[in-house]
């Protein structure tokens, strides 16, 4: 532990951590265009993260997708103190307690009590898994044992575990394990990119919800009795590259869902937690004045802060009641051993009290109103395309056929004190609720950089 250079342990870190979603060899090879160079952080304060040598990065990708409110946020550091004194773990068969019951109690609020129980878990691949359990089990109990098959999207990712790659459709991370996975049908996504020559930009986002509504709508009438749920990523499916989709496509989706008597699951573990515009994405999905509701809901990521691994599945209580019954059988026997951690539960509750103090999704839309203005000149760019947004998400599509346009990106973004990671050609910024105008605009500054570099 003597030198804490970022040289010392960025060698340990390759020699003994076998770093996730990465070609290890990569981290190696300095001076390769595939080279994706390894940073130790030392500390992270804000929106910002700072290595060894005293360089900082601008967390433009929240840690993957799951800080809201900045790395050592003081509210949510002082609620783990106070926890970390009092709990820190129980094992939740058996036992309860107050951070795991407030949690359940304030979530189904937030669904207006629409998903009134709580099933947690640790990650958001095992929150895909319960789902999908839940969901096939709930028909098994209710005498239709044969609804026992799975419908999503094209490009759809839901995790990576053997259960949850099974409703992923991302070819990179599925085909190697193929032969372990037991495939979900896919139908197509209704990803506003696809729109028909001749279509104005207005029209073309309903136009493709609607396309995509009419062809779930034909395989449901053929293979309805068999499917048990449809899972989605609500408005945007995030590791597809921030496809994004217009509402209407989830409203046509819950009332086809009805009609054919399948379980529509919302993954809302990347879009959820005011990440969109709305607290959960689902919401601007509205029927007769009313927002639509999942039978299942997933969250994951942004629910802690981004401080604790959480997940949790919310359900309907018609769900839940299939499985009240004396047999021990019929009961939901999935178990995690940090199921319900009290010290993630009251990061999550310490969360959702910034949401409430601050009307972080008011916050929010001045924010997205900021990234916006501050992207929009990249329009005029001739090889970005398809510039979007979605609330705290933005994102555009750049045209090249460099198989290393995304390092090369990455790599120059770093150099400007920014961490933006491309999905492939796809740029995207989903950046902490708590970053400021000016720390936009360097994000912005560093995208036109990083661009003019890679390109
Ligand atoms: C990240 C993600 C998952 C998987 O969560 P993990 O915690 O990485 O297992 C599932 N669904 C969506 C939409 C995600 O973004």
């Amino acid at each position: 532990m003597s030198d804490s250079s970022n040289q010392s342990w960025l060698a340990r870190s390759q020699a003994a951590v076998w770093h996730p979603c990465t070609q290890m060899q990569h981290h190696a090879h300095t001076g390769s265009p595939a080279h994706l160079p390894l940073i130790p952080i030392s500390h992270g304060k804000g929106a910002w993260l700072y290595d060894f040598d005293g360089k900082r990065y601008l967390d433009g990708i929240s840690s993957w997708w799951t800080n809201l409110f900045g790395h050592a946020n003081p509210r949510i550091n002082a609620a783990l103190r106070e926890q970390l004194e009092t709990l820190e773990h129980v094992m939740l068969a058996g036992f309860t307690h107050q951070p795991v019951v407030e949690l359940s109690e304030r979530l189904s609020a937030l669904t207006a009590g629409t998903l009134g129980h709580a099933f947690y878990a640790s990650d958001g691949a095992s929150a895909t898994e319960i789902a999908l359990k839940m969901s096939f089990h709930f028909w098994r109990n209710s005498g239709r044992p044969q609804k026992c098959e799975f419908l999503c999207l094209a490009g759809s990712y839901h995790g990576e575990t053997v259960g949850a790659l099974a409703v992923t459709d991302v070819a990179l991370f599925k085909d190697a394990y193929a032969p372990l996975v037991r495939a979900a049908h896919v139908v197509p996504s209704p990803d506003f990119r696809q729109a028909e020559a001749g279509e104005t930009p207005a029209d073309a986002s309903l136009n493709c919800a609607r396309r995509a509504a009419g062809a779930l709508e034909q395989h449901l009438e053929q293979h309805g009795e068999k499917i048990a749920a449809l899972i989605v990523e609500p408005l945007v499916q995030g590791a597809a590259g921030m496809a994004m989709y217009d509402p209407e496509y989830l409203r046509l989706a819950r009332a086809l869902c009805d009609r054919y008597e399948v379980h529509l699951i919302c993954d809302e573990i990347a879009v959820g937690c005011g990440r969109t515009g709305t607290f959960f994405a689902h919401e601007q999905a509205v029927n007769d004045g009313t927002p639509i509701r999942p039978d299942l809901m997933c969250l994951s990521k942004g629910i802690s802060g981004g401080y604790l691994p959480l997940s949790v599945v919310l359900c309907s209580d018609a769900i839940y009641a299939a499985f009240l019954d004396d047999s021990v059988a019929r009961a939901f026997l999935h178990s995690h051993s940090y199921t319900g951690n009290p010290l993630a539960c009251r990061a999550a509750l310490a969360t959702l009290d910034i949401f409430a103090e601050d009307d972080i999704v008011a916050v929010n839309r001045q924010k997205a109103a900021k990234i916006s203005t501050a992207l929009a000149p990249l329009a005029e760019h001739p090889q970005v395309k398809h510039l979007r947004q979605r609330g705290m998400i933005a994102a555009f599509d750049v045209d090249t056929d460099d198989p290393y346009f995304s390092r090369k990106f990455y790599r120059a973004a770093l150099d400007r004190e920014a961490l933006i990671r491309p999905i492939g050609n796809t740029v995207y910024l989903m950046p902490p609720y708590i970053v400021s105008d000016q720390e936009i605009d360097h994000l912005a500054q560093a995208i036109e950089h990083a661009l003019h570099a890679a390109l």
